[in-house]
């Protein structure tokens, strides 16, 4: 998963207006992309630009704080998984963190031991939830399928076997309690899925966030008809963005081909500051998402 920490908003997943371009004469090349990339479009077509089509690509903003929680927290749990099973158990898991811990966007030092020693509280009452015997599929394990539009690939943060069946597992380290609505509609966790199943030849349909800071989960029982419409979906967006590409080809202007879509986002974004359009977003701090509210306490 590409995951981040902290409060910044989540991405809508919703779907753009069609460019309504003529798509009959689609490249031959399949659109090589991650869910990530896709994401990026369906939130916001302008910053999909500044991400994937600049060149030079506009400077980015700090690094924030809640993405290095959430990379620290998903590199610790990587790392658990590589020891041997047999220790995982008494695996000490302060040493396990601090090995990788991301200290990027930060305030300062007394804010960085503070969220680490909740990262840590996280981490030790998710891993009392799991067996240590358990040995997943993968871990942060790359999947990868075609389809008649897209050569797709991308992280699962964990792929269970149960039974005779495959899970997406996805960790999650925002504020935010992740609810069964967030599983079925995230299109990430439908691609790993959908790609999953192929490249294992084994059914996979369930898809789950796992949210250390509250301890729950968030499941979605996808069927092969639900998966194939995320297909759909990702194979449209994709069809809109090379549509878009061959458009900025044609002389058509890019800021009108790629146009922001302003919100809650634009104050999360890493090129705020090229984006015209994010100019009156109000202004978040890097470590801003890792703040406690008044009066809670780690
Ligand atoms: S600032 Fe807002 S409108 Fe501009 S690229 Fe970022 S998300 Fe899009």
């Amino acid at each position: 998963m590409v995951s981040t920490g902290g409060s910044a908003p989540k991405r809508t997943g919703g779907i753009p207006e069609q460019l309504g371009f003529d798509l009959g004469d689609l490249p031959d090349r399949l659109f090589t992309c991650t869910p990530s990339k896709l994401a990026s479009y369906l939130d916001c077509p302008r910053r999909y630009r500044y991400a994937y089509i600049d060149r030079p690509a506009p400077p980015k903003g700090p690094p924030w704080a809640h993405n290095s929680l959430g990379a620290s927290v998903h590199t610790a749990l990587k790392n658990w998984y590589a020891v041997d099973p047999d220790r995982r158990r008494s695996v000490a898991l302060a040493p396990l963190l601090r090995a990788t811990w991301v200290t990027e966007g930060y305030r300062d030092a007394d804010q960085q031991r503070e969220v680490f020693a909740r990262a840590l509280a996280w981490l030790e009452s998710y891993i009392a939830t799991l067996d240590p015997a358990d040995e997943p599929v993968g871990v942060e394990r790359v999947v990868a399928a075609k389809t008649s539009v897209l050569a797709l690939s991308g992280r699962a943060d964990r792929i269970d076997r149960r039974g005779d069946e495959l899970v997406i597992v996805d960790y999650k380290t925002g504020r935010s309690t992740s609810t069964p609505d967030d599983a079925r509609g995230s299109l990430a966790l439908a691609l790993y899925a959908y790609a999953a199943s192929r490249q294992f030849r084994r059914r996979c349909t369930r898809v789950e966030l796992h949210h250390l800071p509250s301890g729950t989960i968030a499941a979605h029982e996808h069927t092969e008809e639900s998966l194939q419409r995320q297909v759909n979906r990702a194979e449209g967006t994709a069809k809109d963005i090379i549509a878009a590409e061959k458009q900025v080809a044609q002389g058509r202007d890019a800021d009108d081909v790629f146009p922001p879509q302003p919100g809650a986002l634009c104050s999360w974004c890493d090129y705020r500051k090229t984006c015209p359009a994010g100019a009156t977003a109000p202004i978040r701090e890097p470590w801003t998402s890792v703040t406690l509210p008044t009066g809670e306490v780690s």
